[in-house]
C-alpha cells in the first residue's frame, strides 16, 4: 500500500467498528471488552487459541450472537448498541448489515436440492429483487472465477467439500457484499482441499475486498493478512502487520500459540 492510501484508510471511517464488548455464556466470559475497527479494503485476519472468542465475535458483527455491553457500527449503521445497560438490535439496521457483509461458514450450509448455479442466482433473486437473467450471467462469471465452471449444473451432494465451500463464496459475493466475513471456512475440509479454498479467499484479497477471516492457517494468514489479530481469553493479546505478529510478537503467549499450531 502507498503512503497516500494509507492516509486515505487512515482517515476513512471504518466500515466495521467493534466497540470494547463484553458477552458472558452462562457463567464464562466468552468476551472481556473487545475493540476492533477495520478499514475498507482491508484483511483483518484473526487468530488465537480454540475458546479465545473468535467466532463469537465475528457472529456478533453479523447480529448472530448478541453482545452483553458495547456497539458494533457497519458502514455508519449500529447494528447492537448495548452502551447503557440496556440492548438495542434495530431489525432494519440488521437487514442492512447482513446484505453489506457476506458470510462465509465451517458448514457451507447450501440449498441440498439446488444446483451449484441456483444456490449462487437464488439470493440476489428474491432478496435483492436482481432480474433472473442478470443474477444468472453474474452467477456464471462468479462459479467460473471460483474455478467452478464445469460444475455450475451440479448439486451440492456432487461436488466435495472443497467445491461446496467454492459454491458458498460465490453465493455469498453474489448479493455484492461491502465486506466478506470468514469463519474457519477451511476447518471442516480434507486437508487435501483446503488448498483450493485459501486460493480463492487469497485472490479476493488481492481483489482489494474488506474482510476479516477467522482461521487456523497460519502460513495463509502471514500472506493475506493486513492486520493479524491475536485473541486469548476473550481479549484481543495483540496485533501488527503479519511481519511483526509472525517473528516479533509482544507477548510469550502469542508466541506460545504460534509455535503450538506451526
Ligand atoms: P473460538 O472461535 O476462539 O474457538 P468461540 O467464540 O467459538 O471461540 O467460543 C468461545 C467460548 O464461548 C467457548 O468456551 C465456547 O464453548 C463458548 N460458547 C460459544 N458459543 C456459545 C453458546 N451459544 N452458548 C454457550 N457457550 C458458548
Amino acid at each position: 500500500m502507498t503512503a497516500t492510501e494509507q492516509l486515505a484508510r487512515a482517515t476513512r471511517q471504518p466500515l466495521i467498528r467493534v466497540e470494547n464488548i463484553h458477552r458472558t455464556f452462562g457463567e464464562i466470559p466468552v468476551l472481556r471488552g473487545v475493540d476492533l475497527d477495520v478499514a475498507e479494503g482491508e484483511v483483518a485476519v484473526v487468530i488465537g487459541p480454540s475458546g479465545s472468542g473468535k467466532t463469537t465475535l465475528i457472529r456478533m458483527i453479523n447480529a448472530l450472537e448478541t453482545i452483553d455491553s458495547g456497539r458494533i457500527t457497519v458502514d455508519g449503521t449500529v447494528i447492537q448498541d448495548a452502551t447503557n445497560g440496556r440492548h438495542r438490535m434495530n431489525a432494519k439496521a440488521v437487514r442492512l448489515a447482513r446484505l453489506e457483509l457476506g458470510m462465509v461458514f465451517q458448514r457451507f450450509n447450501l440449498f441440498p436440492h439446488l444446483t451449484a448455479l441456483e444456490n449462487v442466482m437464488m439470493p440476489p433473486v428474491r432478496v435483492r429483487k436482481v432480474p433472473k437473467d442478470e443474477a444468472r450471467e453474474r452467477a456464471l462469471r462468479l462459479l467460473t472465477r471460483m474455478g467452478l465452471a464445469d460444475r455450475v449444473d451440479n448439486r451440492p451432494h456432487e461436488l466435495s467439500g472443497g467445491q461446496q465451500q467454492r459454491v458458498a463464496i460465490a453465493r455469498a459475493l453474489a448479493m455484492e457484499p461491502k465486506a466478506m466475513l470468514f469463519d474457519e471456512a477451511t476447518s471442516a475440509l480434507d486437508p487435501e482441499l483446503v488448498g483450493e479454498v485459501l486460493k480463492v479467499m487469497r485472490d479476493l484479497a488481492e481483489s482489494g475486498m474488506t474482510m476479516i477471516i477467522v482461521t487456523h492457517e497460519m502460513r495463509f494468514a502471514a500472506q493475506v493478512a493486513d492486520r493479524v489479530i491475536v485473541m486469548d481469553q476473550g481479549r484481543i493479546l495483540e496485533q501488527g502487520t503479519p511481519e511483526v505478529i509472525f517473528n516479533r510478537p509482544s507477548h510469550a503467549r502469542t508466541e506460545e500459540f504460534l509455535r503450538a499450531v506451526i
